[in-house]
């Protein structure tokens, strides 16, 4: 069963809808605020207007709060389907707007009869209580759809009365998300490194203009996209506000010509050009630190920080897009390993840097390990540190996965110095033995006369030492041992003596 999740609904009722000079508006009704549980949002709201004795009963609707009127969705039709849609809404946003017409005698076509929605409220009831007495009465989905004439008009999805993430979804094909569309590219991509000056002040343009919706959370449009117009302007109710600029002819520049800087609208925190390339943007440095970063988490984040509301299926596109980005960037930088290589030695003469790879079955090469000592940490290290090196490794995270191999010492101050690292596929013989091969060889250590490790004593580590520094004093850490006694002897007395 889904975990309970609370519902905060605005029930309106005992008016009915008007337009007046083109304005929509629910008028001679009340509202109450009820609290409810967001699988049964709709029956739980049915039976509370029956314990307050309100009848007559006819349309029903509902919107979420930042929603217009106008856009307010019917629950008289598809209900099955349009009471999942209400669940996953409610859910999502913990609070929406009901809405409960009377019943016209003029209009009744289409609508419910009180008494029809009063006994399928019962039929709810009925079965909430034999639901709370452990015998397994049958879900409490009140029959209402077969009061529904307008089968057919869409198609009705399954029965299920359990709503999962997956059900969200179901934003997908509403007003809502035409609303504001994510995928389209009605403007043409810019690119920030071209020199070309109006392609510059394009993206100029649409950079500020996102930065201020960020910060005022208005719902401002790009209006006129030309060559050398550029135009926005606030898709607020009654607003003027507009930004004009274009390419002064004369002076070849461009100019802000017409600024409009008032709004008559309530910011409503839904802006339509806050697009998942946005949001990606706005998390990657999030996603990058934290790849667990959930849709839910981006969300709340992306109303704690703008107060703007986005889609649950925007941060789903906006999380895939920023993990292709963040893979793309880590493809990028793998390919070009060579040249990283030819790099170093060249900003840092007498360094070295040692990449190997394997051969694939089809012929190709593939990574297998890399070494890199820069020049100036040898010296040092020579002239200042003492004859003591730690060795270690360390997992690395992302999709590249392997581990690091790590050598460091201490330098004069007594604090950690690092020596040299290499990245191989995991830790074992082969790969401990190639690195301290490589340590010896760049340090010019012998046999290891004179030179003493630590380390957690990893059996290829062990190994690696043993056969290139035969001669050199392998201590384990007393940090590694200190942890590993810990796991077996929790008191705190052990702590001193390390
Ligand atoms: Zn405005």
């Amino acid at each position: 069963m889904s975990e309970k999740i609370k519902v905060k609904v605005k029930c309106h009722h005992s008016g009915i809808f008007k337009t007046d000079g083109g304005v929509l508006n629910y008028v001679d009704g009340k509202v109450e605020v009820v609290e409810v549980d967001s699988v049964t949002i709709f029956e739980d709201v049915l039976i509370y207007l029956l314990e307050k004795q309100v009848k007559n009963i006819g349309k029903m609707w509902y919107k979420l709060p930042f929603e217009e009127l106008s856009d307010r969705m019917p629950l008289f039709k598809n209900v099955d389907a349009n009471k999942k849609k209400l669940v996953a809404k409610g859910r999502w946003m913990g609070e929406i707007d009901i809405f409960f017409e009377k019943a016209d005698a003029d209009s009744l076509e289409g609508t419910l009869p009180a008494e029809k929605v009063i006994e399928d409220a019962k039929l709810v009831l009925k079965d909430n209580v034999s639901e709370d007495e452990g015998s397994d009465g049958q879900k409490s989905d009140a029959g209402l759809s077969e009061s529904s004439d307008s089968e057919g008009e869409d198609d009705i999805r399954e029965n299920d009365a359990e709503i999962v993430e997956e059900d969200i979804q179901v934003f997908n094909n509403e007003n809502y998300e035409e609303q504001i569309l994510d995928e389209d590219e009605e403007y043409p991509a810019t690119n920030d490194e071209s020199g070309d000056e109006e392609q510059q002040a394009e993206s100029d343009f649409k950079k500020n203009i996102i930065k201020y919706i960020l910060k005022t959370r208005r719902n401002v449009v790009y209006s006129r996209w030309e060559k050398k117009k550029l135009e926005a302007k606030c898709k607020g109710k009654g607003c003027h506000w507009e930004i004009y600029c274009s390419v002064e002819n004369p002076i070849g520049k461009w100019m802000v010509k017409r600024y409009h800087n008032e709004h008559l609208c309530h910011p409503t925190g839904r802006c339509e050009l806050i697009k998942t390339p946005i949001i990606a943007d706005l998390f990657l440095e999030d996603i990058r630190r934290d790849p667990e970063m959930s849709g839910p988490e981006i969300k709340d984040e992306m109303k704690r920080r703008y107060n703007i509301i986005i889609s649950p299926n925007q941060t789903k596109v906006a999380r895939r897009r920023i993990f292709d980005r963040l893979q793309a960037e880590c493809d990028e930088q793998f390919s070009r390993l060579r040249d990283y290589e030819l790099q170093l030695c060249k900003t840092n003469d007498g360094t070295t840097v040692e990449i190997n790879t394997t051969t694939r079955d089809d012929g190709s090469e593939a990574f297998s390990q890399m070494y890199i000592f820069f020049e100036a940490l040898r010296s040092a290290w020579k002239q200042n540190c003492r004859p003591i090196i730690g060795l270690d490794a360390t997992f690395l995270k992302h999709s590249m996965k392997g581990q690091m191999l790590t050598a460091v010492g201490r330098d004069p101050n007594n604090q950690i110095f690092p020596i040299a690292w290499a990245v191989v596929d995991c830790e074992n013989n082969p790969n401990w033995e190639w690195f301290v091969r490589k340590l010896k060889e760049d340090l010019g250590l012998g046999l290891g006369e004179n030179i003493t490790l630590i380390s957690d004593m990893h059996k290829g580590l062990i190994h690696g030492v043993a056969t290139e520094l035969p001669m050199a004093e392998h201590r384990a850490c007393a940090r590694h041992i200190y942890s590993n006694l810990k796991k077996f002897h929790k008191e705190n007395m052990l702590k001193p003596l390390f």
